[in-house]
């Protein structure tokens, strides 16, 4: 008999955003031909564990069928667009992010026909896309002196872009995106004279978590203000960007093939010069923005049409189980459209308040545990899938971070911690950071089987890299090694000061000697 090959489908949801009836669709599929779970990434979308290869046209089939996609979810073009998930139906800022997201996830969509070629026996369902027409006009305009307007990819081109490629879409103060962490990052500016008007959008670029181990020419890195651009030219500013990286982003290695190393190669003010000759005209000055929070929008919130959102938080993005059951019977009974968020939770949109007493039963009844009853530390914290699920894991994640998370607590308790006191925890199975560990105030690594690089410093806010301080940390040896450093923590810090902004204050090295006289006393 063949072998019988496992793949993964990730589907494409800008902003994360999903109908009712896709919702349903991804739930029987991963019933009969997945795994029976649904797995929600890092990036708000779907990943599909398990799939046969013989099913794999009809797993595909139905979720093209069933208004999703798949297209550009992978390979060296545009991946997922995020943007801001909660629902805010009066907030035009908000509503511009998500439709932002959708237009960019159109604009660099690729064009050519293969896809649908392979997937639905060349019946075409362009109507899946409900593009607004002027995402198709400015993608077939070109105007960057190349000539790809008869090529079937306009933007990419023959080549493709040199390595895949990120974009985010948020609103000033709202870093629920993880803006700083995407190669081009759109912030929505509201036109001070008329508040229901977009004025245009503050760019960052290149920013990036993928690092490959012993390898010190990689590395995570924060975008950098690019500058800012009128509402018109966006999706100019946009092609842009991913045409200066296609024509000059390195294509002869690909661990340096990132945007974010040929920005720290000519720095900024370069790219910026580079970029203007393909924009065709100087780029605004970077407009002030207020400070950054991260906002994971859990619990009932109103969505100011009447209506309400319910955030849930799912463990890891794992929907399994009761749980999953429990969702789905709540969501096929109410006709609910849903959200995935960049923190791999769940938000229930368009509830009627009628329903609210009824759907908080439902739930509960069926297993859902309420925010209440989660630890802050696994509300904050992240896994990515890696072992068994990614090719790339070299040790677990998504697996072990629950009782990791109880560890941590039990270790922050005992050195006398507050039981409620916070702290982002992020875990990978690999350097690659898909779950953006280097951006936790405590983030494991995996280097080895059962064993982490340590990155402390990261911030609540998701703004400030956390860095290097120890490798090959085993398991088994997380007691000893992470309660001397809480218990510094615990005498070395400021009133209200949280663990990460201690770490950047004093520093790495006084971090390790202050960890070392705890562990000696
Ligand atoms: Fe991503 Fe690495 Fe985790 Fe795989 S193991 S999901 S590549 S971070």
């Amino acid at each position: 008999a063949g072998k019988a090959y496992m793949f993964m489908m990730r589907t494409r949801q800008p902003s994360g955003l999903v109908d009712n009836r896709l919702y349903l669709v991804m739930d029987d599929l991963a019933d009969q031909y997945g795994n029976g779970t649904l797995r929600l990434t890092t990036r708000q979308a779907y990943q599909l564990h398990g799939v046969l290869k013989h099913d794999l046209k009809t797993v595909f089939s139905s979720v093209i069928k069933n208004m999703g996609s798949t297209l550009g979810a992978c390979g060296d073009v545009n991946r997922n667009v995020m943007g801001p998930a909660v629902p805010f139906k009066n907030r035009p800022d908000y509503v511009a992010a998500q439709k932002l997201a959708n237009d960019v996830a159109d604009l660099l969509a690729p064009q050519s026909g293969a896809y649908y070629d392979m997937w639905l026996d060349g019946e075409k369902f362009m109507s899946v896309y409900k593009e607004d027409p002027k995402v198709t006009a400015d993608r077939a305009f070109n105007g960057f002196g190349t000539n790809f307007e008869n090529s079937p990819e306009p933007i990419y081109g023959a080549q493709f872009l040199p390595r895949k490629f990120k974009v985010a879409t948020t609103v000033p103060g709202d870093n629920s995106v993880d803006l700083f962490t995407q190669d081009l990052g759109l912030v929505v500016i509201m036109d001070e004279a008329d508040p229901t008007k977009v004025k245009g959008y503050n760019v960052v670029v290149g920013g990036g978590m993928g690092r490959t181990h012993r390898d010190e020419d990689t590395y995570p890195r924060l975008a950098d203000p690019l500058g800012f651009v009128e509402a018109e030219d966006v999706f100019h500013a946009v092609k842009a960007v991913v045409a200066v990286q296609r024509d000059y982003g390195r294509r002869d290695n690909r661990k340096q093939a990132r945007l974010k190393y040929l920005i720290d190669e000519w720095g900024i003010d370069r790219f910026r010069t580079v970029f203007e000759q393909y924009f065709g005209k100087k780029i605004q000055a970077f407009k002030p923005l207020p400070a950054w929070e991260y906002r994971d929008y859990l619990g009932w919130g109103e969505q100011g049409d009447g209506k309400l959102y319910y955030g849930i938080y799912v463990q890891n993005g794992r929907l399994k189980g009761e749980v999953k059951k429990a969702l789905r019977a709540v969501i096929e009974k109410f006709a609910l459209p849903v959200t995935l968020t960049p923190h791999q939770n769940i938000i229930l949109r368009d509830v009627d308040p009628a329903h609210k007493a009824e759907i908080a039963a439902m739930l509960r009844a069926g297993g859902v545990a309420e925010l209440v009853d989660w630890d802050s530390l696994d509300r904050l914290s992240m896994a990515c899938p890696a072992l068994p699920l990614c090719g790339l894991a070299v040790t677990e994640a998504e697996r072990t971070l629950p009782d990791i998370n109880q560890r941590i607590r039990a270790s922050m308790t005992k050195v006398g911690l507050a039981a409620d006191q916070e702290l982002i925890v992020r875990m990978t199975g690999c350097p690659n950071g898909c779950a953006r560990p280097y951006m936790a105030e405590l983030g494991f690594v995996g280097d080895g089987p059962n064993s982490y690089q340590i990155y402390l410093g990261g911030n609540a806010n998701q703004t400030r890299l956390a860095e290097l301080y120890a490798d090959r940390v085993k398991v088994k040896d997380l007691e000893t090694f992470l309660e001397p450093i809480f218990a510094a923590y615990k005498d070395g810090r400021r009133p209200k000061e949280v663990f990460g902004d201690w770490v950047a204050r004093v520093g790495l090295p006084a971090v390790k000697a202050a960890a070392a006289t705890a562990a000696a006393s």
